[in-house]
């Protein structure tokens, strides 16, 4: 199979290891599961999340 970069880091991943994440403007970017899980976070504190 075709392996997939990360429009985050560039990574080159295989395809089980690439999230397809919606973005909030309608398209789609290909993440590493290492840049997914951070981005996770950030929009974890984006949304206001408070902190203890
Ligand atoms: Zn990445």
């Amino acid at each position: 199979m075709t392996e997939q970069t990360c429009v985050r880091c560039g990574t080159r991943t295989p395809p089980s290891d690439i999230v397809n994440v919606a973005s909030t403007d309608g398209t789609y970017r290909l993440l590493c599961s290492r840049c997914f899980n951070e981005e996770m976070a950030q929009w974890a504190d984006t949304v206001g999340l408070e902190h203890p």
